[in-house]
């Protein structure tokens, strides 16, 4: 063999593939694929960003220090303890890197967040599925799938694509069934659409245990995704093994004071939560009306829904999927997640709800004759 190799486990990593923004024919429609907001960032935001532009030829602050200083004020944080990344999903990764390697598992719940079998794969650990209740995290599944072995377990929430969500009780069990030295990696990349009253706790839990390190990321409500900023929170040695292992720039200069920016706009995160909340519970109840075909929307609690449909007959998640992408709305569906009966769809702007839904009962309407 004269070629490099890459490493078996690597070879058996299937990529991660983003929501597309196209149609088939190429058209650029409503995408609802890739939970963006459909209100943008914070005004302030996209100014801090063009303001660095005079910068461009100097590194950003390796230390994000700026940063570090605005989510310590806002959540009550010792700044020595957050670690920031190119996206949240580069904090996960670090996560499986520092903690975990070959001959360790890396267990997260059955339709976890795609990046989990990544990220454990990527250095040669062995991902474990735990059952799931209804799409939802069980937790004694969770606890019961532990072995010697597990090394980092991964549960996003609210979870994506399924939008369930572990109540604070729940978590305060997964984690006390946990072994000490096992790394609860809680992916709250959602926690802003959340009621306030709703917290799962988390970086309650982060802040006190040795063994919690909490995801949070600004590409979300935030409206940053191109900007790739995620931060995190944990006990000191964990963040500081997160550190020997990070690139050293792996947030732009443009990307922190955009994130500081955003982070100070309380009111636009309020009325983003409002919206999403309005026309999420509005969706979920025109999928119940949609009638009795077998097409169900499971309750999320973040920025998306998970709508479910009959594995055969006329009417299918593939089939709706292109319905909708002809009628100019790119929705996102999941067979490479084990979810070849499921959409997962964006709450977008009030008129792309209205839109889609009508061409979503356009097609059962036209498949049912
Ligand atoms: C979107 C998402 C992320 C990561 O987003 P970044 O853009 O990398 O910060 C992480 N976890 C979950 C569950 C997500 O849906």
């Amino acid at each position: 063999m004269n070629a490099p190799q890459a490493k078996p486990w690597i070879e058996a990593i299937a990529p991660y593939v983003p929501g597309r923004s196209t149609t088939d024919d190429g058209r650029k429609v409503a995408k609802l694929s890739s939970n963006e907001n459909p209100f943008g960032t914070p005004e302030a935001a996209a100014a801090a960003y063009v303001r660095e532009s005079g910068t461009l030829h100097r590194y950003p602050d390796a230390s994000a220090a700026a940063l570090r200083e605005a989510l310590a004020a806002k959540y009550g944080l010792d700044p020595a303890r957050v670690i920031y990344g190119t996206g949240s999903d580069e904090i996960l990764h670090l996560a499986a890197g520092a903690f975990a390697s070959v001959g360790d598992e890396v267990l997260f719940p059955r339709f976890g967040f795609s990046v989990y079998p990544i990220a454990a794969r990527r250095v040669g650990a062995k991902p474990v599925e735990a059952p799931d209740r209804d799409y939802a995290t069980d937790v004694d599944a969770m606890l019961a799938a532990v072995t010697e072995r597990t090394r980092v377990v991964f549960l996003a929430n609210p979870n994506n694509p399924t939008g369930t969500f572990a109540s604070r009780d729940e978590i305060a069990r997964l984690h006390k069934g946990l072994p000490q030295d096992v790394l609860l990696v809680i992916d709250q990349a959602y926690a802003e659409y959340l009621e306030p009253e709703d917290d799962d706790a988390g970086l309650e839990l982060a802040k006190t245990a040795s063994n919690v390190l909490v995801t949070r990321t600004f590409s979300k409500i935030y409206g940053l995704a191109a900007e790739r900023i995620g931060w995190g929170y944990g006990p000191a040695p964990v963040i500081e093994a997160l550190h020997k292992i990070r690139a050293p720039f792996c947030v732009t200069t443009a990307g922190q004071a955009a994130a500081i920016a955003a982070l100070a706009d309380e009111a636009f995160v309020r009325r983003c939560r409002a919206h999403n909340l309005r026309w999420r519970t509005w969706f979920e109840e025109e999928i119940g009306r949609l009638g009795n075909a077998g097409v169900r929307a499971v309750r999320s609690r973040a920025n998306f829904t998970l709508v479910t449909f009959p594995e055969t007959g006329p009417v299918t998640a593939e089939g709706a999927y292109h319905a909708l992408m002809e009628a100019g709305y790119i929705v996102r569906w999941l067979p490479g997640q084990g979810l070849p009966n499921a959409l997962r769809i964006t709450i977008g702007t009030e008129a792309e709800m209205q839109g889609l839904t009508a061409a979503l009962r356009a097609y059962m309407e036209r498949s049912a004759d």
